[in-house]
């Protein structure tokens, strides 16, 4: 408070010190970002499909340990070429960015883990959810995404989705071949017609 207080010889040593504590400062927020950078898909924001895998190998062991409730949903974007080749790539890549929030809202409360799979597919894990609930699910996301007004290039848009359902302990005990389950579930909704939710 008094002034005079602090000379030249204090002024060297606070800089001296506060650039050292900057530098440690920006490294610890460069490694937080490069941390968080692995595990996230940059467009979508959710999580990578490397970092998916290991979280689901984990919750499987305990899923099997314990014969609790691992379910997966595989959601892929139906004709999303068709889309691309109207609108264009960066206006796909839009809509992407806009499904990642799409299905963090939708599903928040049922705490599940979602990565971008592929380049316009999304795989979900839910733990304690059996495979029924889950279909219930999948059917009120796939309504949900349908209604879903997409403004773009002022031009009101929509897109739809075909959605797999698969469940560890019912329809296999391998997180791998789960996913497989998962998957092939997905193209029977294609197949079907599109649009529309299978179960493996
Ligand atoms: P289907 O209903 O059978 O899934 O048809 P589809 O056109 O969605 O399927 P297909 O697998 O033939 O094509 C997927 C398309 O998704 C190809 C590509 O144009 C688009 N796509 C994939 N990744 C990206 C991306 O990162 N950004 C954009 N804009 N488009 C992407
Ligand atoms: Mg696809
Ligand atoms: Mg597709």
């Amino acid at each position: 408070k008094r002034s005079g207080f602090f000379n030249q010889d204090d002024l060297r040593f606070l800089s001296l010190v506060t650039d050292l504590g900057a530098v440690a400062l920006e490294n610890s927020l460069l490694f937080q970002k490069t941390q968080d950078l692995a595990i996230h898909d940059d467009l979508t924001a959710l999580h990578t499909k490397s970092y998916f895998i290991d979280r689901l190998r984990d919750q499987a062991k305990q899923a099997r340990r314990l014969n609790q409730h691992l379910a997966l949903m595989m959601i892929d974007i139906d004709l999303f070429k068709q889309y691309n080749d109207k609108f264009g790539h960066i206006m796909g890549d839009l809509v992407l960015k806009k499904m990642g929030i799409l299905l963090k809202e939708a599903l928040n409360e049922f705490n599940p883990l979602i990565c971008r799979f592929g380049g316009e597919e999304f795989l979900v894990m839910f733990s304690g959810i059996d495979k029924q609930k889950l279909l219930i699910i999948a059917e009120e996301l796939r309504q949900r995404i349908q209604k879903k007004k997409i403004m773009l290039r002022r031009q009101d848009t929509y897109i739809t989705v075909s959605i797999g359902v698969a469940s560890l302990l019912l329809d296999t005990k391998d997180e791998d071949d789960l996913v497989q389950k998962a998957d092939r579930a997905m193209y029977a909704a294609k197949e079907k017609g599109r649009n529309q939710v299978c179960c493996a």
